[in-house]
């Protein structure tokens, strides 16, 4: 009884304190259903508080308002509030003189309420990392960027912009360039990378502290690539490369060069074996190698022959030079016969159906769209909303899809302390949807506000960012055309 009336006394002389003093905040959301994205559940009727680029207070509407006054506030009745969206897997590039091309993208992410993105190398390291630099100090409109800078490859690769090396001592010394330009993480790929230095690349940059995203050489096997470091393998196709029986012999055959390329592949689709895949699964979860589906990018070359993209609304976002990088791929799909085609509408469903085994298996899976030039048609920022639907349909919940695209990037870069829920602490990076996203995913793209680092876009300066990107892409296409 005592304690009770200790508890009331206290009420009763905190309130008129809070009524007359109330603390300021920069921005309140109110009356908002937050969704824990960790453990799929949702608090209604709450307030979020945010001051300078972090979230102050998260609570009951009433007490929270009590508490905390803003100049700015935003109606989150019968709305959705998640954190930001991650997308781990995008590219600039296509040349210098599409240098402001690419930089165009930039707003249009934001606008879809993609707050980071994770750039995994083009040929224009050099700009993006000034982006990254005059996005962190608030001089430029764009998501957070995150980058490898140039990515490590072998010697005359067919990729533009890398770092060639040929040698343990060419690696090193790509690593000290990449120390000095003191990237986010660094991407390895193989083209023409020996496999043998592909893994000297992996452990060299593990040891030099950074995180490793990369494809895997065809002849090694995704455990060797796993054992050398890697922390994240881009391409679903690569984890259903680790799920064949005969992985290791055909990765063998192909590094002897008695099989080529497409027929190890055909090999490694034949042989798919759950209880293999499982197993391999099981050593990614353990080690913390993260999987980047870019399934949006898999399903859109699969159905080039059928599709017509030509009347896409996003195409009034995409320059005239960017396009034209999406040709190469058009032009290798128009020359399928329909025996190829078919076989690629096959691959792609045995590719998707790896996505639910991973997640049984405990991986982590990072939402990631490869959109960028080269890859037609997969478009930056609506191209995450287009993945995250696909990881639903074959097989994730929306919860799972949604925990890819906003913990599992902060969780790889070892910043979930700061990123990837609405909390106390945590980053103003917030999108308030219209719709609940964990009954129905594509609730994700409809978006009432987003919050980047505690400054608001409401749906009007949305509307407003997304109109001012047309007019430049108009005029591209017509100086294009002369
Ligand atoms: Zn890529």
């Amino acid at each position: 009884m005592i304690i009770a009336r200790v508890a009331l006394c206290a009420a009763v002389l905190l309130l008129p304190y809070h009524a007359s003093a109330r603390e300021k905040a920069d921005v309140l959301i109110r009356h908002a259903a937050v969704v824990d994205v960790e453990h799929a559940r949702m608090s209604f009727d709450q307030a979020v508080a945010t001051k300078g680029d972090r979230i102050v207070a998260v609570g009951n509407d009433a007490e929270i308002a009590a508490a905390w006054d803003a100049a700015r506030q935003v109606d989150g009745k019968g709305r959705f509030l998640i954190p930001g969206l991650w997308d781990m897997h995008v590219h600039f590039g296509g040349g210098a003189e599409l240098v402001e091309e690419n930089k165009a993208l930039l707003p249009l992410y934001v606008a879809y309420g993609v707050t980071t993105v994770r750039d995994c190398s083009g040929d224009l390291a050099n700009d993006v990392l000034n982006w990254r630099r005059a996005i962190a100090e608030g001089k430029l409109f764009g998501p957070r960027l995150l980058s490898s800078g140039p990515k490590i490859e072998g010697i005359k690769p067919v990729w533009k912009g890398t770092l060639e090396t040929g040698s343990e001592a060419d690696v090193d010394q790509a690593i000290a360039k990449l120390v000095t330009l003191k990237v986010d993480f660094v991407k390895i790929t193989d083209n023409t990378l020996k496999p043998e230095l592909f893994l000297y690349a992996v452990r060299k940059s593990r040891a030099a502290g950074f995180r490793v995203s990369g494809h895997i050489p065809m002849a090694l096997t995704v455990g060797q690539v796993v054992d050398a470091g890697i922390s994240s393998i881009e391409h679903l196709s690569y984890a259903q490369k680790a799920g064949a029986k005969d992985e290791a012999r055909i990765a063998a055959d192909f590094a002897s060069g008695h099989i080529d390329r497409a027929a190890a592949w055909a090999q490694l689709n034949a042989g798919f074996d759950q209880a293999t895949a499982m197993a391999s699964y099981a050593k990614l979860r353990d080690r913390e190698v993260f999987v980047t589906p870019t399934l949006n990018i898999e399903r859109l070359l699969a159905f080039l022959d059928s599709e017509d993209h030509s009347k896409d609304g996003f195409l009034a976002y995409i320059g005239p030079g960017l396009r034209k990088t999406y040709q190469w791929r058009i032009d290798r799909a128009a020359k399928a016969t329909p025996d190829e085609i078919s076989e690629r509408h096959r691959e792609y469903r045995q590719t998707a159906a790896v996505l639910p085994l991973l997640e049984e298996a405990g991986v982590t899976i990072m939402a990631g769209t490869d959109a960028g030039y080269l890859n037609s048609f997969d478009y930056p920022a609506i191209g995450l909303h287009q993945e995250l639907a696909l990881y639903v349909e074959n097989g994730l919940t929306p919860a799972e899809a949604l925990a890819a695209a906003t913990r599992a990037g902060p969780k790889w870069f070892g910043v979930l302390d700061r990123y990837g829920s609405v909390e106390v602490g945590k980053q103003a990076d917030l999108v308030l949807l219209d719709a609940n996203p964990l009954v129905d995913i594509h609730a994700t793209s409809a978006i009432n506000t987003v919050v980047l680092r505690g400054s608001i876009e409401d749906r009007r300066a949305l509307d407003k960012v997304l109109a001012d990107a047309k007019p430049k892409v108009v005029r591209w296409n017509a100086e294009a055309a002369k």
